[in-house]
């Protein structure tokens, strides 16, 4: 059997997991921690078990080696013959890369170079890349980039109103992030519907500890909220999405903020964190319940920013067919989605208030909207390693 072993790398650790690409079942999971700290963290998961070991990881070259002893140790060694191939998420492919890739040393490279759009992350997949290269050099090495989904979008939807020539100079546009998810989600919901997905017209929302927004017609990508970086757009977790680029010279002027405090300021102490002093929705939701004002407001000003985006897409779209919710607050917050779909009557849009309250638990996507909503609201698990490792296949299978 084929294997596929999908990677999700930052700079102190990185996630794995082992999947069958044409069943699309997770064989094994794991994640590796707290590298180059004095004690790091295996923990492997494995046919319901999970074995779990602290010690020194001084690089990512280590971390490799360790997960691979912790399949050994789970009785599933991961030699060559077992893995056609290791697919690597990166977060920033430029307008370089399109479409799943090949790496070889220029493409490694470029990834690296690509830094420059993308500093929390790109440089962390470069070391993931370098290490695993090494760690497994006869099985090819495949990056999914989380930016390709969204090469489809017009220039009017990617375009930002500068002067022309320094947004050239220096690759300033849209690009947008979460393309796999969008991608897997909507290509879910049009299976789930049983319509093909060329003809639908599809909003998704991927509300996670970062959220973003995508506009999807016909399986392609014509609008998305996140922009240059993943900073622009929904309010998350620690990030501030869309605010008056003047807020960071008066900022900078008045209260003598540098570009790193500035940086820090709205990716990660803004959000749900700035608001209600805490990044996690549920907690939020929790203090919200419990009657914090503070707490109401944050989940008042996410619900309103996503409302702004809805318009906006069906405004793109024309009208939509299908609206998903997904990642970690769109498949599991009904109060949210009730939120975000209220009054929206007019645009064909009604959920059926206790199919969204039920309970999600499965990995199916439901529908949460009535027989008679023009529009079918769905709740889609997403499952971002699943289409990696589908992409993985799709470039490598063919090869083999
Ligand atoms: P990411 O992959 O971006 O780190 P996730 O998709 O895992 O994020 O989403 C994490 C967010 O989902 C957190 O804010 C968390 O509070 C929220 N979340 C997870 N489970 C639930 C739940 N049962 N109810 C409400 N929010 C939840």
């Amino acid at each position: 059997m084929s294997k596929i072993l999908v990677i999700n790398s930052g700079s102190s650790s990185f996630k794995y997991q082992l999947i069958d690409p044409e069943s699309g079942e997770r064989l094994a999971s794991g994640l590796v921690e707290r590298i180059g700290d004095s004690l790091g963290r295996v923990k492997h998961r494995c046919a319901g078990e999970t074995l779990e070991e602290e010690l020194p990881i001084p690089d990512h070259t280590a971390g490799f080696a360790e997960m691979e002893r912790a399949f050994e140790r789970a009785g599933q060694p991961l030699d060559g013959s077992a893995l056609a191939a290791v697919g690597h998420r990166v977060v920033q492919g430029g307008d370089e890369f399109f479409e799943p890739t090949i790496i070889d040393d220029r493409v490694a490279e470029r990834i690296l170079a690509l830094g420059v759009l993308a500093p929390l992350h790109n440089p962390a997949h470069h070391q993931a890349i370098v290490a695993a290269r090494a760690t497994f050099p006869d099985v090819p090495h495949v990056a999914v980039f989380d930016t390709a989904f969204h090469q489809t979008m017009p220039p009017a939807a990617y375009t930002y109103a500068i002067d022309r020539r320094v947004a050239a100079e220096h690759g300033i546009r849209r690009y947008g992030f979460h393309g796999t998810s969008h991608q897997y989600v909507s290509a879910r919901a049009a299976r789930f519907v049983e319509r093909p997905l060329a003809e639908l017209k599809q909003i998704v929302l991927h509300l996670g500890n970062g959220a973003s927004m995508c506009a999807v017609d016909g399986g392609r990508s014509v609008d998305t909220s996140m922009g240059l970086t993943p900073l622009e757009g929904l309010v998350m977790g620690t990030r501030s999405g869309d605010l008056d680029p003047s807020i960071l010279f008066h900022l900078h002027r008045e209260a003598g903020l540098d570009v790193d405090a500035l940086d820090r300021l709205l990716n990660s102490e803004s959000g749900l964190r700035g608001l209600a002093g805490t990044g996690d929705f549920r907690d939020v939701r929790a203090a919200a319940d419990a009657g914090d004002a503070q707490a109401q407001l944050a989940i008042d000003v996410t619900t309103h920013r996503i409302r702004h985006y809805l318009g906006a897409y069906l405004a793109a779209l024309g009208g939509a067919d299908v609206i998903s919710f997904t990642a970690g607050v769109g498949e599991n917050n009904a109060a949210l989605r009730a939120g975000v779909c209220a009054g929206l009557e007019w645009f064909g849009i009604r959920l059926d208030a206790a199919l969204n309250e039920a309970a999600s638990g499965v990995a199916e996507p439901r529908r949460i909207s009535t027989p008679d909503s023009r529009v079918a609201v769905l709740v889609v698990p997403t499952d971002e390693e699943a289409e990696i490792a589908r992409q993985t296949w799709g470039l490598v299978g063919a090869a083999a």
